[in-house]
């Protein structure tokens, strides 16, 4: 099995070449396809998966080969439940898409707020964001989500964990109801299967 025949393009596949990624892992060869095709997903995945190039790489791609995005609007948006792994997954895009024309952004609490929303000024086509500050750039109309084609919780059993039901049911709210869903876990308790059923649309369930 290799990247090229999951369908990715040259851009992404050159990327991959440079880190000296040479097989999918199992994660990966799952998810890419399906999620290249517009499919909802459910994946029970840990940290060291994978996971993370399962959806950066098909959704890199999707981005890249139709739309533009408008000013202060998102197209892909990707919630973490921590600062570190924002930008952690905010870098995984940054590398895997550094061939392609798009825009990203990591926007997380702790931090100035001015230059997320000066950043999000023209649009970003990725953005990985923490539940809070998302909300707060929201109030100050520093984002809008009219645009969003695709939503990824990762991580989201820590998120449940750290305490932002309330945050995410917030958001989920405003997010437009045709798009694509992602969810990433590491396990799945009954709140998580709860979640799932009132956000994915007929997904592909991976276990690894
Ligand atoms: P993740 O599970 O997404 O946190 O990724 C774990 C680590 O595996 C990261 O450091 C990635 O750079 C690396 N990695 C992901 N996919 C591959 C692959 N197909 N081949 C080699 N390394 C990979």
């Amino acid at each position: 099995m290799t990247f090229a025949s999951l369908g990715l393009i040259d851009p992404l596949l050159r990327a991959l070449d440079a880190l000296d990624y040479k097989t999918p892992t199992p994660v990966q060869s799952q998810a890419i396809p399906a999620v290249l095709k517009g499919r909802d997903l459910m994946a029970a995945a840990q940290t060291g998966t994978g996971k993370t190039a399962g959806f950066a790489l098909p959704l890199l791609q999707r981005l890249s080969l139709a739309g533009q995005v408008a000013p202060n609007s998102v197209r892909a948006l990707i919630l973490v439940p921590t600062r570190e792994l924002a930008e952690q997954v905010h870098e995984s895009f940054r590398v895997y898409g550094q061939h392609l024309p798009l825009r990203t952004l990591a926007a997380y609490g702790g931090v100035s707020i001015n230059p997320q929303m000066m950043r999000l000024r023209k649009g970003v086509d990725v953005l990985v964001a923490t539940p809070g500050r998302l909300l707060d750039l929201f109030r100050q109309n520093a984002v809008r989500f009219e645009q969003v084609e695709t939503l990824v919780l990762d991580e989201a059993d820590r998120m449940l964990d750290l305490g932002f039901a309330r945050e995410l049911n917030e958001l989920f709210a405003m997010l437009p109801q045709r798009r694509q869903t992602l969810l990433f876990s590491a396990t799945f308790s009954e709140t998580i299967r709860e979640l799932s059923r009132v956000l994915l649309r007929d997904p592909l369930s991976i276990e690894v």
